[in-house]
Formats: structure tokens, sequence, C-alpha cells
């Protein structure tokens, strides 16, 4: 039997990596073309499960946080559906469904644009899916303020930026232009409040697809870590305290121990915030790019994320490869017995491992301690930036191809404007400099917590054996010369 809700005209917004309501420009759009009548989904691909890239942690917090979402719908009146198979077969599926029940095909389809290789290529399949059944298809920016083709160097189309200041530059000033404020502006705007009445005909069927809570159960066996409080509300809560803290960003973002990182990665990552709505609740963007304070420096921060998607838009040839022509012949040693100690945190460096063991113990690890551990990875050890950046992906909450990518690249002086190759950090120094009365050291390595601030960043042969800690991996002064050597 039809009623009004089968016959009107509704939509799908298909949701990716923007799980959130407010203020999302797909959803928006949509929701205001069909008057609130838009159905949710998110199609779950199996393939995806065997990405070397895969890491049950994360999946778990994306899983919350796709909970969240349906949980928001679902209250609004509204419903998130969450199919099982890729989205060619999930929309298959949701169209043969409609059609048995007597639905016509929804009128309309959404999504926010992605900008990895692989979503680029599944798009552009969809599109070309989607478009011959005589539905509307709207894409919109949403994970980016600046797309990756909004600058071009020189202005010439098709061109790019290979180094961040100019790009920077480029990017400070975009935010100055009426159309960027503009999106600033609305970044928050609530979308209409969603009427989704339409999904009810699907009935019960519709709650068979929903494949979530199969899969949040099946993946909570194979989490190894505390999952932090997922979804929007998490992520303005993070906001609020950082709000406190952002005119210190300058001066505390680069010491571990004392967690002056604003802790939005995990956020942005799945769109549970936009880097618009964090400019736009903190009331940047009108910063200059050359100013030293702690809101400069948080939006240099955000431009360096939006700088390395915009060389891996570019160059998606990055993702398996170094920039640099000229290192992707490195000789590497890839002692799999150093990866190994390097990944339990047992290299004898006390800096570095407090970092791996941060890293296993929660899924995440601060920018400073990053950079070290990369650096010593890849000049120390002399082992292919690419397990190192694999091995990040498999174990970071915030693992996101293009700043992982390019974070890798640049500490391993293989990627457009890195770290020199004869830069090798002293993980000794590095440990003195930015973790100097050792709070970071003793939080992660218990067995040096009772070593004096003096000896605790290179504890002698005595204190190793008696705090069962090993001795260091590789000499510091030797592995740094044949690095140098090797790259040269
Ligand atoms: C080897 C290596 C691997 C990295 N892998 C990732 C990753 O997988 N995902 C990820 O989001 N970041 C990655 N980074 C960048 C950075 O370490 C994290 O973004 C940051 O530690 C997240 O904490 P936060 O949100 O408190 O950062 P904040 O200091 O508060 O910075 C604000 C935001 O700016 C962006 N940002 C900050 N620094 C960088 C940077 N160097 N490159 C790109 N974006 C940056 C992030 O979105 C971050 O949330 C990596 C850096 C290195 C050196």
């Amino acid at each position: 039997m039809k009623n009004k809700e089968i016959t009107a005209p509704f939509g799908l917004h298909w949701f990716r990596r923007d799980l959130r309501l407010r203020g999302n420009p797909g959803l928006c759009w949509n929701l205001e073309k069909t008057r609130g009548r838009v159905l949710g989904i998110f199609f779950f691909d199996g393939s995806f499960l065997a990405r070397p890239d895969f890491s049950a942690n994360r999946f778990a917090f994306f899983m919350a946080s796709l909970k969240r979402l349906q949980e928001e719908l679902r209250e609004r009146g509204g419903d998130l559906l969450v199919l099982d198979g890729g989205p060619e077969a999930g929309f298959q599926k949701l169209f043969e469904l409609l059609s048995q029940r007597g639905h016509p095909k929804p009128a309309t389809l959404s999504f926010n644009r992605d900008y990895e290789p692989f979503a680029r290529a599944r798009d552009g399949a969809i599109e070309n899916f989607i478009l011959p059944l005589g539905i509307e298809l709207h894409t919109e920016r949403d994970h980016l303020l600046v797309e990756p083709d909004e600058i071009s160097k020189d202005g010439k189309p098709g061109s790019f930026y290979q180094v961040y200041s100019p790009f920077a530059r480029r990017w400070f000033e975009k935010l100055l232009e009426p159309e960027v404020q503009n999106r600033i502006r609305l970044a928050d705007k609530k979308p209409v409040d969603p009427c989704l009445t339409w999904a009810e005909p699907l009935g019960h069927e519709a709650q068979r697809l929903d494949q979530l809570e199969s899969y949040i159960a099946e993946n909570s066996k194979a989490v190894t870590i505390p999952i932090p409080p997922a979804g929007p509300a998490a992520a303005r809560a993070a906001l609020k305290r950082f709000q406190n803290k952002i005119d210190d960003y300058a001066r505390d973002r680069d010491y571990p121990a004392q967690g002056g990182g604003s802790g939005l990665s995990i956020y942005f990552k799945n769109g549970s915030l936009t880097i618009a709505q964090a400019i736009a609740e903190l009331e940047l963007g009108r910063e200059k790019f050359a100013t030293k304070d702690g809101r400069s420096t948080f939006l240099r921060e955000l431009c360096w994320r939006e700088f390395y998607y915009h060389i891996l838009f570019h160059c998606p040839w990055v993702e398996k490869q170094s920039f640099v022509a000229k290192y992707r012949n490195i000789q590497w040693e890839n002692s799999k017995k150093h990866f190994e100690l390097w990944k339990n945190g047992q290299t004898g460096y006390p800096v570095v491992d407090a970092a791996m063991r941060q890293l296993k113990q929660t899924g995440l690890m601060h920018n400073r301690a990053r950079m070290i551990v990369a650096s010593f990875l890849t000049k120390h050890l002399l082992i292919d930036w690419r397990w190192g950046d694999r091995y990040f992906m498999k174990m970071l909450l915030d693992g996101d191809m293009a700043a992982n990518n390019g974070g890798w690249q640049w500490a391993a002086s293989t990627g457009c404007d890195p770290q020199p190759y004869f830069r090798v950090f002293n993980p000794t120094l590095q440990g003195e400099k930015f973790d100097a009365d050792g709070e970071y050291i003793r939080r992660y390595v218990p067995e040096l917590r009772a070593l004096s601030t003096k000896s605790i960043h290179n504890p002698s042969s005595i204190e190793r054996a008696a705090a069962g800690y090993p001795e260091p991996i590789v000499e510091h002064a030797a592995a740094r010369l044949r690095a140098i050597r090797r790259y040269q």
C-alpha cells in the first residue's frame, strides 16, 4: 500500500568521513532539496579489513563515531543504515529493496568529497553508476577548508606547491577571501531539522539491513586500547578545553608531557568536527602567517594538514614511494630485529621507547615524539620509511594517509620540503630538550621511573642493568654517520 511518504521525493546522504549532522554541507544541501526527507547511509566494504593499514582500534573509534551519528539521526526521527558490501553493491541492494516495496528511487544523492587516491577512484565509479539512473548527484567540500586544486603555483591551473612556506602564505591569504570567510562563518550552520519519515515504510527490513551492531561486536574482540569518547559532542568538549590553552600553544606544543596540543586530530579524521568549525569556534582566520603567537602557530599546523593533502592529491604516488626520485633507491638495512625492538619500545633510547610505548598503550603519540621516532627508525636504524608509515597506520587512532605519509617522508628526508638528510636528531638531546625533567619517560617507561633527571635520558650501564632496561641498540654517532653516507 502506498502512502504519502512513499511517493514524495526523498534523498540519500552517503556518510564517509563526515560523521556529524551539524554544518554538514552535503547533508544540508540534500535536506533543503528534499525538505528534510533524507536517509543517511554508510557502506561498509569488507575488503577494508584486509587493507595493510587496517587498525582494529581506529575502526572501533570510527564505529563509535558512526553509532553516535545513528543515535543523533534517530533522535530526530531519521536513520542511518550501515550496509554490508561496497557502495555499488550496497546501493543496488537498497534500490532493489525500495523497488520491491513499491518506492521510487531516491531523487538525490549527496556526499562530501574525499581526496585519497582510493576514495577518488571509488567516487568516480559511483558517479558513473548513479548518474544514468536519473538521481541528482551533489558533492560538497567538507574535510578541507581549502581544497587541493584551489591553490596553484603562480596561479597556473594544475600546478602545485612542493614547499610548505609559499603554500602556507597563499593559504593564509586565501583565508581572508570573503568566500572563505563566509564558509567559515557558515561552518556551524545547523541542518534543517530532518523529518525522515520516509524510512518508515522500509520497516523492519531496513533495520535488518543495518549491520552496525554486529560490526561493533565482532571488532571489539581485537581492540587493544581504551577507546576515547567519540562523536561531535566529544569533539566539541575537546575544542572547549583547547580554547583555554590556545594562547600558550606556541610554547607548550613541543613538550610531549604537557599535552599542549588540541587533541583534535582524531575528530578531524572522521569529520566529527571540521577544521572550518574549529577555526570558527576559536575565532581564527585573520592571523598572519609569520606571527609566532599561539593562534597563528595553531593555524600553521592546520595548514600542514592541508599542505599534505595538496601533495597527496597532486602526487598520489607518494602513498607508495618517495616524493624525491633520487631517494627511491636508498639501500635500507631493514633489520626485522631492530624493527621489532623499535615497535616494542626497547631501543635503549628512553624518549624513543616512551613514545613507542605511548603509541601502543593509547593509539596516539605526541607530534614531537612522532618526529623523533620516525627519524630514529629511518636514520639510526636505516629502515624503510614505509615500514614505519604502515606501522603507524596500524596503531594510530588519528591515522590519516596524507598527514602520516607527509610526516614520515619529512622525517626520512625523502618527501617534499623535508628535514635535510644530514639532520639526524640526537635522541638523547631531543629527550633532554623536550622532556627536560623526564616526566614523559617516567610515564611510559616505568622501569626508569626512579632514575634522577640527570641520568634518565642516558642511563649508565649499571643503571640499565639494575632497571632491566636495554643498552642502546645502535650507537648514535656511528649511526648518524652511516645514515649521512648512505643518503649521500
Ligand atoms: C611521522 C609522523 C606521522 C604523523 N601521522 C599523522 C596521522 O596519521 N594523522 C594526523 O592527523 N597527524 C599525523 N601527524 C601530524 C601530527 O603529529 C598530529 O596531527 C598531531 O600530533 C595530532 O595531535 P593534535 O590534534 O593535538 O595536534 P595539534 O598540535 O593540536 O595540531 C592541530 C591539528 O593540526 C594538524 N597537524 C598538526 N601537525 C601536523 C603535521 N605535522 N602534519 C599534518 N597535520 C598536522 C592536525 O590535524 C592536528 O589535529 C604525523 C606527524 C609525524 C611526524
